[in-house]
């Protein structure tokens, strides 16, 4: 075979048909035993003769754009490595080294070493597997969301013979190409950066062939907001007409997924160029998308759009909730309750309105949401260079404002990233009084609302059901050890 694409196995899950489970890949090893705790948020995806049923959907664009340039290549099970005799290997990696938003905010509260997802990706690297194809010549490419890690582990790379870390849109001619100097035994270049202009345009952007995890389905690329501490926004924007969003459902729903996800930095803002979302193409969307999906989720939304389109989100939840789902879920920024700091890092944020609205904006997307049903995960960061403790009391307030709120609100601690990635990386030990408080309240508020919300995410799933006490116990675990630990 010439190309075998794979991942390491937290990455090779559906997390039990749970998008949202797959957090739990970026803690580090804690009380509960590591062969329950694998089972509970990264069971292993059924697969046969080393090929999973599903596969990462970046792993699946890779495939399908590799399948398309006429390679030999297939997405394998990790421990099948060797099976295939690849001369190349792709690997797809998140988190690589556990450096990234959510684990080093785990790191802060349980800090007990090395993120699950950074463990099994090594363990990958020294299985028997991955050593045999090496040994007979294979080379190494790297790709996928964290392969900027490995400009500051560049020894890694040499440990483990990685040959070339591509950091970029995969699907563009010079990522294609470096795959095609590796089956020549060209030298390859340590690393390929792609600037945010060598993106690839719609057409070169292949429709995945085979079950992607989840049945996640991109429904466009780029984001228009501009958010200083965000990669995503230094690329194009770009929106799959829905032919293309067709073809893709249309595969995940012949592999016999029934339930799945639509991807993009905002929904809501689909074939927009702007920020205020259009009513036809919404309903169009969701209707196609639930025309295959009999349960519907939506990857990131925001709450500036859904503010801005009450009557919009009503008419969505009719299309979207029905026999077969009573909520739908998605990710959502709040980052900030301040006003001066939304100013400095993120003024488009809240457009339409002002930024001097954001925490409105934030309260009243909220009420919109609690009554369509719609149950966000949300993210705040923290250790932002230009935060103040001023900012700090506003986020928390914006917390306390937010009690009633069915959701879960995660802080993440920042990490340099996009127009700030020259600055400095917040650590752990600088948290201050304020910064722990408010982790003590985003934990209480989501104590609260996974009892709560664990009653309907779990339902009708007779297994998890039957495992959901262990997820409540990680989530005590989580409280006491950071309690211990004098951190919360
Ligand atoms: S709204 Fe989200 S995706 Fe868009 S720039 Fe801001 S953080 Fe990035």
């Amino acid at each position: 075979m010439e190309v075998v694409l794979t991942a390491d196995r937290t990455l090779m899950s559906n997390h039990h048909g749970k998008e949202f489970l797959g957090f739990g890949t970026s803690a580090p090893p804690n009380w509960l035993p590591e062969h329950l705790f694998r089972y509970l948020f990264f069971p292993r995806i059924k697969s046969v003769g080393g090929l999973p049923w599903q596969a990462p959907y970046g792993l699946r664009k890779i495939e399908a754009k590799l399948l398309d340039e006429g390679f030999d290549v297939k997405t394998v099970y990790p421990d099948s490595i060797d099976r295939f005799n690849p001369k190349v290997i792709g690997i797809s990696v998140m988190d690589p080294f556990g450096w990234g938003p959510s684990s080093t905010t785990f790191a802060g509260i349980l800090k007990t070493g090395e993120p699950y997802l950074a463990k099994y990706f090594r363990m990958m690297l020294e299985s028997d597997s991955y050593r045999k194809a090496k040994a007979k010549g294979a080379r190494t490419i790297v790709g996928g969301p964290g392969a900027w890690q490995f400009k500051f582990n560049q020894k890694f790379m040499d440990k483990y013979g990685i040959d070339t870390v591509i950091i970029g849109e995969g699907e563009h001619e010079k990522a294609v190409e470096i795959y095609r100097m590796a089956l020549q035994g060209k030298e390859l270049p340590k690393f390929v950066e792609l600037k945010p202009s060598e993106c690839p345009t719609l057409n070169e952007i292949s429709e995945i062939k085979h079950a992607s995890v989840n049945g996640l389905v991109e429904i466009g690329r780029g984001c228009p907001r501009g958010c200083k501490f965000c990669s995503v926004t230094l690329r194009p924007l770009r929106w799959y007409p829905y032919e293309k969003i067709e073809k893709e459902l249309k595969v995940n729903a012949d592999a016999g997924i029934n339930a799945g996800v639509i991807h993009a930095e905002d929904i809501l803002l689909y074939g927009q160029s702007g920020v205020i979302p259009d009513e036809e193409k919404q309903i169009k969307l969701n209707k196609l998308a639930k025309r295959y999906y009999k349960n519907l989720s939506w990857s990131h939304a925001s709450f500036a759009a859904v503010a801005s389109k009450p009557k919009l989100m009503e008419e969505l939840s009719e299309i979207i909730l029905d026999e077969h789902q009573s909520w739908w879920g998605a990710e959502m920024g709040i980052e900030t309750g301040s006003v001066e700091l939304a100013k400095k890092i993120m003024p488009a944020k809240a457009k339409p309105f002002r930024a001097e609205e954001w925490p409105e904006v934030v309260i009243q997307g909220a009420g919109i949401m609690k009554d369509c049903h719609l149950i966000p995960a949300c993210t705040l960061i923290t250790g932002l260079p230009e935060e103040t403790e001023d900012d700090i009391i506003k986020t928390i307030e914006l917390v306390d404002e937010l009690k009633d709120f069915p959701s879960l609100i995660v802080p993440l601690f920042f990490v340099p990233m996009g127009k700030l990635k020259d600055r400095e990386w917040f650590k752990k030990e600088d948290m201050s009084e304020t910064q722990k408080e408010l982790l003590i309240n985003c934990l209480r508020h989501d104590v609260r609302w996974t009892r709560e919300i664990g009653k309907i995410y779990f339902n009708k799933n007779v297994t998890l059901q039957a495992i959901r006490p262990f997820f409540s116990l990680f989530f005590k675990i989580i409280e006491w050890q950071g309690k211990r630990k004098e951190v919360l």
